[in-house]
């Protein structure tokens, strides 16, 4: 769908699911409750039965009781500050379930996209994802020459001036079958490896370049031969080709523009890979139960399908597998025991200790009344996340990562500033619960990435690869999913080995050359 759809799946799998949904809800089967954050889950006897969440608007705290607590609350990505997620995405309610019990899998398995725009500058908060489809036709390089790459940066040069003999089309040298189109993770480490050694091409020197130039000229061609136009000039193959490419992905063109300021048709478009996805989650079974009865996760909130390095496309289609065509069954499998149950009573001492804790800890964010904004905090623990368990990792600077996370928690506690109070809408207060949560599950991803002593998929430690740069994976020691155990501490969480047991397809080396 990547190549074929030109960067709109998602947009339109999205109006679709709310579609599907918002139908539900007029039927009255549904009810739906917007701007409500969940902030811990209700066990009574060993199972979920429901929930505490608070009502963003009014701040009032809320019991929600229920026979089975689903999480689709996605991905956690936004623990590197900067991603390309939504700026709502959070592990909060994973998090909340992990420390109810709910085993948290696969933690540092990360997902880094190779076609972001890339970052600009410090006072950012967010990257934009410039689709997949860009690298159908797109060409990613960087010049050859050094001294080219310094004039680029020090801004006498432009891709443009750069001539054909002196640009490495490094993914089509490196990668001669699959040439662009290689996966996500090659291409990002592909994209890095330049850079660092560097070739990069923006201001920071974390930029390559995506180019269509190849395209355009191409297409421009073959529609001057469709229009049997012989003969025809340069420039006005030129003008086909850019309708062409406009037409194929003028939208994405248009964004890049704006966001960039410059003109992809006339110079190459800067990317850099960015944090994307998160195949680490909640441990889930076949029937996406986690390890706590009666509570699941579905989605990118759970750890399921993608193993160490999803594909493109695979995600909302895991979604849309796990709501249509598992949970409809599996739930009701499990809820078939409990249909003389009854309501389930939220007076319960249960949810009145849940909801004493979720008010204690609101109330200490709000009066710990610190000197340091909880962004502060975010950006110092993403750039640790990025610098130390990003792209590459290695043992030592997992070790190092684990000891200043801990040490920006210990800051966070004495001395956030949250302003306002926790009765009505916080924003504040919000992002710092969540960035509470982040901060303890940034030190897990480390333990995780730390523990595996291989490279597979996202999770590339940098003591094991191949002669030529590539992952090197260790099946002997390494076959499982590693399930983590909370403990009351994240450095002391218990791990639990599932091993992977393949009967049909057996893993090889990869190789895209
Ligand atoms: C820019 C971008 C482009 C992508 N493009 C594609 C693509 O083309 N194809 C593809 O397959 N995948 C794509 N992905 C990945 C895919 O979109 C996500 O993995 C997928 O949307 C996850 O769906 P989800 O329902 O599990 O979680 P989400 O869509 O993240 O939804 C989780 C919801 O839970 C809410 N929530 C979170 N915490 C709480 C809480 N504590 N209480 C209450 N609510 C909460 C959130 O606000 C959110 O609404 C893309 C991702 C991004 C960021």
């Amino acid at each position: 769908r990547t190549f074929y759809a030109r960067g709109q799946t998602g947009q339109q799998l999205l109006l679709g699911a709310y579609s599907a949904l918002n139908r539900q809800v007029g039927k009255g089967k549904v009810k739906m409750y917007s701007r409500h954050e969940m902030l811990d889950v209700v066990l009574v006897d060993g199972k979920a039965r429901g929930i505490i969440a608070r009502d963003l608007v009014t701040g009032e705290i809320e019991r929600h009781g229920a026979h089975a607590v689903l999480l689709c609350t996605g991905g956690y990505g936004n623990v590197f500050f900067l991603s390309t997620n939504a700026m709502g995405s959070n592990v909060t309610a994973a998090w909340k379930a992990h420390k109810r019990g709910a085993f948290m899998a696969n933690p540092c398995y990360t997902q880094i996209h190779p076609t972001c725009i890339p970052v600009s500058g410090e006072h950012q908060s967010k990257l934009t994802l410039m689709s997949e489809s860009l690298r159908n036709d797109g060409r990613i390089w960087v010049p050859k020459k050094q001294e080219d790459a310094e004039a680029i940066r020090a801004g006498r040069k432009k891709g443009v001036d750069i001539p054909e003999e002196d640009r490495d089309y490094y993914l089509e040298r490196r990668y001669p079958s699959f040439g662009n189109l290689v996966p996500r993770d090659v291409a990002s480490r592909a994209a890095k490896e330049r850079c660092d050694a560097g070739f990069g091409v923006n201001k920071t020197g974390e930029a390559v370049y995506l180019d269509f130039s190849s395209a355009i000229e191409r297409y421009g061609k073959v529609e001057a031969n469709v229009r049997k136009l012989e003969n025809a000039s340069k420039e006005e193959v030129i003008r086909l080709g850019k309708e062409v490419v406009s037409a194929k992905y003028g939208n994405l063109f248009d964004m890049y523009a704006n966001i960039a300021g410059e003109n992809p048709y006339e110079q190459p478009m800067k990317i850099y890979p960015a944090v994307h996805y998160t195949m680490g989650g909640l441990w889930v079974d076949y029937n996406l139960q986690t390890t706590v009865p009666g509570l699941y996760a579905l989605g990118e909130a759970n750890f399921s399908d993608h193993g160490a390095n999803r594909l493109g496309a695979s995600a909302l289609m895991q979604g849309l597998a796990d709501g249509y065509f598992v949970i409809p069954y599996t739930v009701g499998d499990y809820l078939a025991d409990d249909i003389r149950t009854g309501p389930i009573d939220t007076d319960r001492q249960e949810f009145a200790d849940a909801e004493r804790n979720v008010r204690e800890r609101l109330t200490n964010l709000v009066s710990i009344q610190g000197r340091t904004p909880v962004d502060e905090f975010h950006k110092r623990l993403g750039k640790v996340m990025w610098d130390k368990c990003g792209m590459a990792r290695n043992a030592e600077g997992l070790k190092q990562a684990i000891q200043e996370i801990r040490q920006i928690r210990e800051e966070f506690w004495k001395d956030v500033r949250v302003t306002g109070t926790a009765e009505g809408f916080n924003q504040e207060l919000e992002k710092a619960g969540r960035v509470a949560d982040f901060l303890e599950l940034g030190e897990l991803m480390c333990k995780d990435a730390l523990d595996r002593n291989e490279s597979c998929g996202g999770h590339f430690r940098e003591e094991f690869q191949t002669e030529d740069g590539e992952a090197l994976r260790d099946d002997d020691q390494y076959t499982y999913a590693a399930a983590w155990e909370w403990t009351g501490d994240p450095g002391q969480s218990n791990l639990h080995k599932e091993d992977l047991d393949f009967q049909f397809v057996k893993p090889t080396q990869r190789s895209y050359k």
